[in-house]
């Protein structure tokens, strides 16, 4: 059993390094701003509690964060272990989270603002599949429009400007302290992100004794 906290500024691949990590090592990727968007989406009860909040780049509250990751992890849908990503985002939820949960590294994607912004500003997301598109780095074939499903590409409401700036300065400020937390306790291995998403993933898997990634054949 494996349980990975992943860390790092919106746009530092983490969604991306996940779903890679989980792929062949069989583990379960829980995003909890995946799970936000999807009761926004839905719109289910918890959707309306945290909508304005999800829409502007704001924190949702801790008890709250809490419950909706306590109630993920008691699904007990991962046998083999988890990569848990957007959480925890400041020192009280750091502190739950170790009183519950032991974990075995806490994978941190290093990049520096100046290329979250170029990058995050680039983002778009299909508003059908919920693929993730870059303008700068994974174009659509078609502008607008996904490749997977010809939705509609959207750009995600807390990707424009001012909500960057907001949750930059909210990860400066309240998540830089959960890493030096965990660095206390020797979790931590800090990765550059800057580099392409393979070498990134072969970096992880260096890092933490895995199985290196076998990234899957080109198609054309
Ligand atoms: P993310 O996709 O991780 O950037 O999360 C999207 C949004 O969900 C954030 O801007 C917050 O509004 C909310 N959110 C996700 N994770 C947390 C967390 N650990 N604490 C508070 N709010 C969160």
């Amino acid at each position: 059993m494996r349980k990975y906290v992943i860390m790092g500024v919106q746009g530092s691949g983490k969604g991306t390094q996940s779903a890679l990590l989980a792929g062949d090592l069989d583990l379960t990727h829980i995003s909890v701003g995946d799970i936000f968007r999807w009761h926004v989406k839905n719109h289910t009860k918890l959707g309306a509690q945290v909508r304005r909040l999800v829409a502007a780049g704001e924190l949702v509250g801790d008890d709250l964060v809490e419950s909706v990751v306590r109630d993920r992890l008691q699904l007990h849908d991962w046998n083999f272990g988890f990569v848990i990503d957007g959480f925890p985002r400041n020192r009280r939820q750091a502190e739950f989270f170790l009183e519950s949960y032991d974990i075995d590294g806490v994978i941190h994607l290093d990049l520096p603002d100046d290329e979250v912004r170029r990058r995050v500003l680039a983002r778009r997301l299909c508003s059908r599949c919920g693929m993730d598109y870059n303008l700068i780095a994974h174009r659509p074939e078609v502008e607008g429009r996904c490749d997977v499903c010809g939705g509609e590409l959207v750009t995600r409401a807390d990707d424009t400007p001012d909500a960057l700036a907001r949750r930059l300065r909210d990860y400066h400020d309240k998540t830089d302290p959960v890493l030096e937390l965990f660095r206390r306790k020797e979790y931590v291995m800090t990765v550059d992100a800057r580099a392409d998403k393979t070498t990134v993933q072969q970096a992880i898997r260096t890092r933490f004794n895995l199985p290196p990634y076998e990234p899957p054949p080109a198609t054309d």
